[in-house]
């Protein structure tokens, strides 16, 4: 048997081991931004260091006090390889919604082939294949050139920087590839959204709510820019796995009084962007219709600026190794072709595609269950989801 048919039969044969780890993850309830939320990482933590050593392979903590205790693990290559990291968060959203039809969220339940629990999908149990591909390898007694790390985080959930941010930002974290193991249906997510979150502010002359004319109205003034935007919105070509680009004004804030003319009125707005578009240019364009407004009427003043979160859109090309390693294995485990797709978002990946390094969503379960009662994912799935990360990390650490 070669090293691939070892690991295939390998996780073929303990499947209930990926369970059982996926269990054990479930049921500590690391939900994040709560008061207990460290002490809860930091038992996922704990459980993977055993959990890992039992067949000889030493995790590490990181964390960046106090926010939260990070986890990475990993087979060293004997060499001149390539290092591939996978996995994911390990906090999961609360699961206080009383329709589960188990015994609630953080006692996981197996049912006609589901494992049910909060973070079944999103996303211990791509965390719990990620760990079966590292064991794979290592109980087959296969010894790569390069590292096969597995990465497990804090605060995806709130966006926080404890952790992915502080993994890759610190330099701990630092591969040539990288697999995200969020909920894909097993779709290899080459294709993301950029995004800016931009606020502009409408500047204007308080006056006497009695007496408008002697003022100039900035709520008026926004409604006038939001108006020119909303028609005529900003260029792109839809892309084929991404769609559009889009903007949305998802809040404003404007006026002190009812009898009082607004002298500033700021809204905020939620750009995507497909490949062709830029945030540095998305902003120009906002920009060249203040300037036209402006020149409407010397009284329109406006101002727009980035508020947080600026990424171009990615896409990973389909001839890169992770991609064609990913492609090819998934082929041979389904038996058929597999399917490539595009993502509203890149989450933590564009930490890495900051970087240059190839990072991708990959895993088992599905967006539709997640954040709700009953998060499943299909057991079967999660065996197969092992299998291709292990041939994939076969294939490029070597
Ligand atoms: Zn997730």
């Amino acid at each position: 048997m070669d090293d691939r048919e070892k690991v295939i039969k390998y996780i073929e044969n303990n499947k209930d081991e990926i369970v059982r780890i996926a269990s054990g993850l479930i049921s500590i309830p690391s939900i994040s931004g709560r008061e207990d939320s460290n002490e809860n990482y930091e038992k996922e933590a704990n459980y993977l260091v055993t959990e890992f050593k039992k067949f000889g392979i030493t995790a590490y903590k990181h964390a960046l006090s106090p926010g939260g205790c990070n986890l990475v693990a990993q087979i060293p290559g004997t060499g001149n390889g390539k290092t591939l990291a996978m996995g994911g968060h390990y906090d999961v959203v609360a699961a206080d919604e009383d329709d589960w039809k188990t015994d609630g969220g953080f006692i996981p339940t197996v049912k006609d082939g589901m494992l049910i629990g909060r973070g079944a999908a999103d996303m211990k149990g791509g965390l719990a294949a990620c760990f079966m591909a590292l064991k794979a390898i290592k109980e087959c007694g296969i010894k790569p050139k390069g590292n096969i790390q597995f990465v497990a985080t804090v605060d995806e959930e709130i966006g926080g920087p404890y952790g992915m941010d502080f993994l890759v930002n610190a330099g701990i974290v630092s591969p040539d590839f990288f697999i995200n193991a969020e909920q894909t249906e097993m779709k290899i997510i080459i294709a993301y959204k950029g995004c800016a979150w931009m606020e502009v502010k409408v500047k204007g002359v308080t006056a006497h709510g009695s007496r408008p004319s002697l003022g100039v109205n900035a709520i008026v003034n926004a409604a006038k820019l939001i108006t020119r935007l909303d028609e005529r919105g900003v260029k792109f070509t839809p892309d084929k796995l991404l769609g559009d680009g889009s903007l949305n004004i998802g809040m404003i804030n404007g006026g002190t009084a009812i009898n009082v003319v607004p002298d500033e009125c700021t809204f905020k707005i939620d750009g995507r962007f497909v490949p062709g578009q830029t945030y540095d240019g998305v902003i120009e364009e906002i920009r060249d219709i203040i300037d036209e407004l402006s020149k409407e009427d010397k009284n329109f003043k406006a101002e727009i600026d980035f508020c947080s979160r600026c990424t171009n859109a990615v896409v990973i090309p389909d001839d890169s190794d992770l991609v064609k390693s990913l492609i090819s294995n998934s082929e041979e485990v389904y038996k058929k072709a597999s399917e490539l797709g595009g993502f509203i978002a890149a989450g933590d990946n564009c930490l890495f595609h900051k970087k240059g390094v190839p990072a991708l969503m990959y895993g088992p379960g599905t967006l539709d269950c997640i954040h709700k009662s009953n998060e499943w994912v299909c057991i079967d799935e999660l065996a197969e989801a092992a299998k291709i990360y292990a041939l994939t990390a076969l294939d490029l650490c070597m």
